[in-house]
């Protein structure tokens, strides 16, 4: 038999992650020793507290049925509950707040509850592939709004042609920002509300990084904007906030009639997350800020080492002042040696990984609009980011 895949799934570039992976593995079974600062996945287990609830919950057996729905009313009043001692808001557990699988899942079964074929979904560029490929399942058509380094990364609205606005339904924005680290002043989300109503336009706010700012930084949620609310869904993440990547749990919150379209979507495709996971995401929102405080320290540190030793050698970095993400030009010289390749964010990648062992994620893998950059993570201890460091000033001196 031949089997053949769908168009859908022929039209996505190959997930990033993977052909990083693939090279990763080569350079291992070649006995290299690598410092790993590509992938976005904290290295520190998830809070103490979680875990311990979770022992508890997963004796009980009432958690152990199929959990369905819009998830357990408790985790919802807890959602709402933490949002409003965090952002001040007010949202309805009942009809405003729905509990996620990941936000990767619900990023990319957004579209299906609103998309229909031809419909165009506004994208950022560089960005999470799953606002692409969740467009492209539904058979929407993506276009791109460039993140520049001149708009301090956030996409120039008043650009966008309006024959392309006229025909879409669905924007994606996500502060603060992966990959480049940038965050959004309070103006650009106006701009934002004000753009979307105007165009008729949903909003879909991806603020998995809430939580993970540095300094005096303050990061906002989508609705502190007034009016906000009537075009708009955020979703947050427990995976970067508790360390919690594996568990798979996250929440949405926004306009009911969004929050309800997108539960169909869920409902008619999966079941919901484990009651007793969901239980031990009620002790993360719960759990006093110190234990986040503690956790921001450590990449705080983390940063200033990788920042630092980067600027000590002449590297063009801006100081990320939230997300785990260093954002990094591809240095000048570098770029002339290297002015004829396809990809000089790859080559450079390719070289930091063969010459010094370290493992970075070239910008193009997330987008076209990425080229010219790489990103490195702080998800690694202080001692191999020193490392990481001290192999740039030996071996990586153009
Ligand atoms: C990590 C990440 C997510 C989602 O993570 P989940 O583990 O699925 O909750 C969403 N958006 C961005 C930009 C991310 O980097």
């Amino acid at each position: 038999m031949k089997i053949e895949r769908a168009e859908r799934l022929k039209k996505l570039p190959p997930y990033l992650f993977i052909e990083i992976d693939k090279m990763k593995r080569k350079a291992k079974e070649d006995g290299m020793d690598l410092v790993d600062l590509g992938i976005g996945d904290p290295d520190l287990p998830t809070l103490k507290p979680i875990i311990e609830e979770m022992q508890k919950e997963i004796w009980d057996a009432s958690n152990h049925q199929y959990p369905l729905g819009s998830g357990l009313k408790d985790f919802r009043v807890a959602v709402t509950g933490w949002y409003k001692r965090r952002f001040g808001g007010v949202f309805d557990p009942e009809t405003e707040a729905l509990a996620l699988i990941g936000s990767k899942e619900a990023i990319g079964h957004l579209p299906l509850a609103f998309i229909n074929p031809g419909d165009v979904v506004l994208i950022p560029d560089p960005g999470y592939p799953v606002y692409n490929a969740g467009t492209i399942f539904a058979e929407g058509v993506p276009y791109l709004m460039p993140l520049l380094e001149e708009n301090n990364f956030l996409p120039d609205l008043d650009i966008i042609p309006a024959e392309i606005l006229k025909k879409t339904k669905l924007m994606f924005i996500n502060y603060p920002n992966n990959p480049t680290a940038a965050i959004a002043p309070r103006s650009f989300y106006e701009k934002v509300v004000v753009f979307a109503k105007k165009h008729n336009i949903i909003v879909c706010h991806d603020a998995a990084y809430s939580e993970m700012f540095y300094d005096d930084t303050k990061t906002m949620s989508f609705f502190e904007i007034e009016g906000a609310r009537e075009v708009g869904i955020e979703m947050f993440s427990f995976s970067k906030t508790f360390n919690m990547t594996g568990w798979r749990l996250g929440y949405a919150v926004g306009n009911k009639e969004l929050i309800s379209a997108l539960a169909s979507v869920k409902g008619n495709l999966d079941s919901g997350q484990f009651h007793a996971i969901q239980r031990a995401g009620i002790a993360a929102l719960n759990l006093p800020d110190k234990w986040t405080n503690d956790l921001r320290k450590i990449y705080e540190k983390r940063r200033d080492v990788l920042v630092g030793g980067l600027k000590s050698l002449g590297w063009s970095v801006n100081n990320p002042k939230a997300t785990f993400y260093v954002w990094i030009k591809v240095p000048a010289a570098f770029a002339k040696m290297h002015k004829d390749s396809k990809s000089i964010s790859g080559e450079l990648v390719k070289f930091l990984l063969q010459n010094c062992g370290i493992v970075s994620t070239p910008g193009v893998g997330f987008g076209k609009y990425g080229e010219g950059y790489i990103r490195m993570t702080i998800c690694t201890t202080e001692e191999r980011l020193q490392e990481a460091v001290k192999r740039l000033k030996e071996k990586c001196r153009f």
